[in-house]
């Protein structure tokens, strides 16, 4: 690993100061340090912001939720705010990593972590998204981490986090100060890239930004809701396929219906056309099948990934039967 400087700010605008081209803020580590020792990334001045006054607590505040950016990913899963109100995002963090892993990793850390694409880590294979032009190794390659839908010829990896799909269902915000000393909002659906015109983007947080927290909005279908994780060991691995549903149910009638899924884009994918199928029916399992059909009918994976097809399809089936208990 390369020699660094290590520091420690008090104030997050000192954080941000100090906070030049080659230099990373330092979080929870549980992703930076393996890209430090794999000369993946080679920041020549670590920024650790565990001690400024970025928020480590959890808030209702009105009708909103607020997440400091510094909370760990197992206290969320545990708070009873979240478990009240948003408990597919505590269902989703605790179907990821393992304890060990969720007691260091931070809300901040865990949105803005780099995908699992195996050459992504190689660094003696091609690939785009470390060295732009440089060639797809994936693409002709070997792995299980790659995309269904939204990806390009030039990257077909997917983004790993758990907690994104979740906050993808409650439409949540991610608030940012730029290194201009400006608060942004930044609405979840829009933050994270396709591969579409730079394979290297994964978002678009401004560049030094430091993430402060993250908002939901409640109360929001609490009753009836579903995190489905398929993967290849029951713990400590990254999703092949996820699905979130959620649920509003008056008089045996669907009323309004969120699907999202993980491990099969750059980012959290809405199921919108199906979301817009489900409201007005019945909750049934022909409803549950039809709806997973209408998904899978429109998806052309790369080869890499055609596994993933009937994945998807139970997962979908399944998360739709949990959330509604039928
Ligand atoms: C073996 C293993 C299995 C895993 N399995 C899963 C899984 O199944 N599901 C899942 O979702 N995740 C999984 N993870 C990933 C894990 O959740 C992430 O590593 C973790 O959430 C990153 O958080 P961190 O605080 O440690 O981030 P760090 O490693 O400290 O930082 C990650 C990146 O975010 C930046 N950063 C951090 N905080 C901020 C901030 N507030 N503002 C701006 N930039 C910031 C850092 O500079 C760095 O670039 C796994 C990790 C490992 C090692
Ligand atoms: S899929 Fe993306 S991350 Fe993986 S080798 Fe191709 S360019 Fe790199």
């Amino acid at each position: 690993m390369k020699p660094f400087n290590f520091i420690q700010p008090h104030h997050i605008k000192d954080a941000i100061k100090s906070k030049k081209r080659d230099a990373q803020y330092l979080a929870g580590g549980t992703n930076l340090a393996d890209l430090m020792k794999k000369n993946i990334t080679q920041p020549d001045t670590l920024i650790d912001i565990n001690k400024t006054d970025i928020s480590d607590t959890i808030e209702k505040k009105g009708q909103s939720i607020i997440i400091g950016a510094l909370v760990k990913n197992a206290s969320v899963a545990e708070n009873l705010i979240i478990k009240e109100h948003a408990p597919l995002l505590s269902k989703a963090i605790l179907a990821g990593a393992s304890q060990q892993i969720r007691n260091m990793a931070t809300v901040g850390g865990n949105l803005l972590q780099k995908n699992r694409c195996p050459y992504f880590y190689d660094t003696t294979a091609p690939c785009n998204k470390r060295n732009v032009n440089s060639g797809c190794s994936a693409v002709n390659g070997d792995t299980r981490y790659t995309a269904l839908v939204g990806y390009t010829k030039d990257c077909i990896a997917v983004f790993p986090s758990d907690m994104a799909v979740a906050l993808s269902i409650y439409n949540a915000k991610i608030h940012c100060i730029t290194k201009e000393g400006e608060n942004q909002s930044l609405d979840i659906h829009n933050f994270y890239c396709l591969t579409n015109d730079n394979p290297i983007a994964d978002n678009i947080l401004p560049v030094n930004a430091i993430i402060t927290s993250i908002e939901i909005s409640i109360p929001f279908l609490t009753k009836n809701n579903s995190y489905v994780k398929l993967r290849d060991r029951d713990a400590y691995a990254f999703a092949l396929v996820s699905v979130a549903a959620a649920l509003d149910v008056k008089d045996d009638t669907i009323v309004e219906a969120r699907l999202s899924s993980g491990g099969i884009a750059h980012k959290p994918w809405r199921w919108y056309e199906a979301e817009k199928f489900l409201v007005g029916k019945n909750p049934s399992f022909e409803i549950y099948k039809e709806t997973a059909d209408l998904i899978v009918k429109g998806i052309n994976p790369p080869k890499t990934s055609t596994f993933k097809i009937p994945l998807l399809r139970g997962a979908i089936e399944t998360a739709l039967m949990q959330a509604i208990n039928l």
